[in-house]
């Protein structure tokens, strides 16, 4: 078995405080050589917790922003911290930073602002940006396009849209992570995207403790349970879990290797 890099999950989360530990043994036993810890919750404490996190855990990378929920409550402080804590040698991205029309915790205007100016942060950084997009594919690919994403690099994360919504971010260069979604009943266009998607464009990961695949839906999701999804892209795809492995591993290594330094 490969090893498998899980491209999103948040293990600086009070779900983890008990038994953290445990959690990583099981993903190491599951073949997962690397996880990128998402330092991106409602304030600035969830960034300065994945950047200790993978200060201490030697397959721990980590990125940092401020969930699209939780941007309408920036400061200028908070930039600035954001803008040094990048630059940090264990951090490999910026995010996770989009747009979340779905449940608009956060003024839309609010978002589009600091949406595109986590673009620039990541850009400035010479990170790539991990994107949270829901219910708003249409004004994410036009502010991405606009801002140069391009250049930049980066993910979506999480990847619920169909092969419209695919084409339009791999034109932009940027590839797309697959959660435990995949794995539900009614995730149809996710699945034809999964199987539309270049084999150097699809990474996996779990966004633990959230959205936990079956058959552990419903309960706090971990990254070990990354192999539900890759077996699921691997089928899709016509490959062997091994060779899905292998792909992921890979293109994710590339995305976020060159800033992991
Ligand atoms: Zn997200
Ligand atoms: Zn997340």
């Amino acid at each position: 078995m490969p090893e498998i890099v899980v491209s999103h999950c948040h293990l600086d989360f009070e779900d983890y405080a008990q038994d953290l530990p445990e959690v990583l043994a099981r993903a190491r036993a599951a073949g997962v050589a690397t996880m990128v810890c998402i330092g991106s919750g409602r304030d600035i404490g969830s960034a300065r917790g994945a950047v200790a996190l993978a200060a201490r855990e030697p397959d721990v990378l980590a990125a940092v922003g401020v969930h699209p929920h939780d941007v309408a409550g920036m400061t200028e402080d908070t930039w600035t911290e954001l803008d040094a804590l990048a630059r940090g040698p264990r951090v490999v991205a910026v995010g996770e930073t989009g747009l979340d029309y779905y449940y608009d915790h956060s003024p839309r205007e609010a978002q589009l602002v600091a949406f595109r100016r986590f673009v620039a942060l990541g850009r400035a950084a010479r990170r790539p940006i991990v994107c949270h997009i829901r219910d708003a594919h249409e004004p994410a690919a036009e502010l991405l396009a606009a801002e140069g994403a391009r250049e930049v690099g980066g993910v979506i994360h999480c990847f619920t849209g169909g092969v419209e919504d695919a084409r339009r971010y791999l034109d932009l260069g940027l590839h797309l992570s697959f959660s435990g979604i995949l794995t539900f009943k009614n995730a149809g266009p996710i699945r034809e995207a999964a199987a539309f998607a270049p084999a150097d464009r699809i990474m996996v990961e779990t966004d633990a403790p959230y959205l936990a695949p079956v058959p552990h839906r419903g309960k706090r999701n971990e990254p070990a349970y990354v192999v539900e999804t890759l077996r699921l892209l691997a089928d899709l795809r016509g490959l062997a879990l091994d060779e899905a492995a292998a792909r992921t591993t890979e293109n994710a290594r590339k995305l976020f290797g060159a800033a992991a330094r």
